[in-house]
């Protein structure tokens, strides 16, 4: 009731991880022109400006086709189910990243097998990926975590021999590029999230797959509208209903515009925070490379509870992403082959996030610099 009482409020408030009401604030009146065009044409599903967010995206990535779906998890599902995955099909992916595609394998019967990561940007690597797949390994999730960008073109290079497909998850990573070229453009198929926490928010949920293959983009198109080749002709298995709406498409190509533009301060915000950071006692998960895109600012520490505690008690808001590694979770099916994720189970013990997001005001972001001062102090 009374903030005065409340040891962690200083009267400048607490510092959130993301304030999603700010982020309307510089593009409000082209959002509510926006919506207002869709409402007032009586086409709110899969209509013109559906198709017009399509072919935007598919140019800002530099692919083929990029398709609207109702999520980045169906994304995930009908990406993995156009590259020919179906149950009992083995799947490999990292255990770090939130169990996004372990869900989406686990929702069409196909079988995992975790890959442990890279230590310092704790994504899969053609190493960690040559270690587990096996003879049934039929597709790789390659999830391009925080922002950080794995190595998709070796990996790639890794499978295609073998026939695997690779699926990127660009959930965390819209706009981040590698040698010129955007990913989500290297595998067979990507998979993106439009949910409003990521570098490209929707004012609800929404997502896309994007492809150079017209095989695949077909079976998405089918897959993603009840398994129809044409009205009401289901002749394609496992299609379900997941489509992107008028008034997200609409929103979200206002967004796409600004796309790069917010990811150059969001990176300037974890340049900040590195300065103070790099010490033995907490270190930067993100952001050593060019193409790092700063979705989340990632830092480890292995006495992680004191550092997160002593953030709070100066009005930091801090998250973890994730505290709990996919072949730890209770209702997700175990993996078929064990394997060495040593690496995944301590960074599932270490990392924590600070408030990163493209509106955090000078004040905020000073606050925060202070505090970790103190945090990393011996
Ligand atoms: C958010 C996210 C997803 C899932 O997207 P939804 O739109 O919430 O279904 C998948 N993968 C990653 C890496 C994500 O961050």
């Amino acid at each position: 009731m009374n903030g005065a009482l409340n040891g962690v409020t200083s009267t400048a408030g607490i510092v959130p991880l993301n304030d999603l009401s700010r982020s309307w604030i510089a593009t409000a009146p082209e959002v509510q022109e926006a919506v207002r065009r869709v409402l007032s044409s009586g086409w709110y599903v899969l209509g013109p400006e559906t198709s017009a967010f399509e072919q935007e995206l598919a140019e800002f990535l530099g692919c083929e086709r990029a398709l609207g779906v109702a999520s980045g998890t169906d994304a995930l599902r009908i990406a993995l189910l156009a590259v020919g995955c179906e149950s009992g099909s083995e799947i490999v992916c990292a255990a770090n990243a939130g169990g996004y595609a372990a869900i989406a394998a686990a929702s069409i019967g196909s079988r995992l097998v975790y890959a442990d990561v890279d230590p310092a940007s704790l994504v899969l690597t053609p190493d960690t990926v040559l270690a587990v797949i096996g003879p049934d390994t039929r597709a790789v999730v390659v999830t391009h975590l925080y922002g950080n960008v794995a190595d998709a073109p070796g990996i790639v290079a890794a499978c295609s021999e073998r026939g695997i497909a690779v699926v990127e998850d660009c959930a965390q990573s819209l706009g981040a590029s590698l040698n010129g070229a955007r990913v989500g453009t290297f595998g067979d198929v990507a998979a993106l999230s439009f949910y409003p926490t990521k570098n490209l928010g929707a004012a609800g949920d929404g997502g896309a797959i994007a492809t150079n293959d017209p095989d695949i983009a077909r079976a998405a198109v089918e897959l993603r509208q009840y398994g129809w080749t044409s009205k009401y002709r289901i002749e394609r298995e496992h299609g379900i209903n997941s489509r992107l709406d008028e008034i997200q498409a609409a929103i979200l190509r206002v967004g796409l515009r600004f796309v790069d533009d917010l990811a150059e301060r969001r990176k300037e915000i974890v340049r900040r925070y590195r300065v103070v950071l790099g010490t033995p006692a907490i270190r930067p998960v993100s952001g050593e490379t060019e193409s790092f895109v700063a979705h989340l600012a990632v830092v480890r520490c292995s006495d992680r509870q004191s550092a997160m505690d002593r953030l709070h008690a100066a009005g930091i808001s801090t998250a973890i992403h994730y505290p709990i590694p996919d072949h730890r979770q209770r209702a997700l099916p175990a993996p078929v082959r064990q394997t060495d994720l040593k690496v995944t189970e301590q960074a599932c013990r270490e990392v924590f996030s600070l408030p990163c997001f493209p509106e955090m005001d000078r004040l905020e972001l000073e606050r925060v610099i202070s505090a970790l001062a103190v945090a990393v102090a011996p």
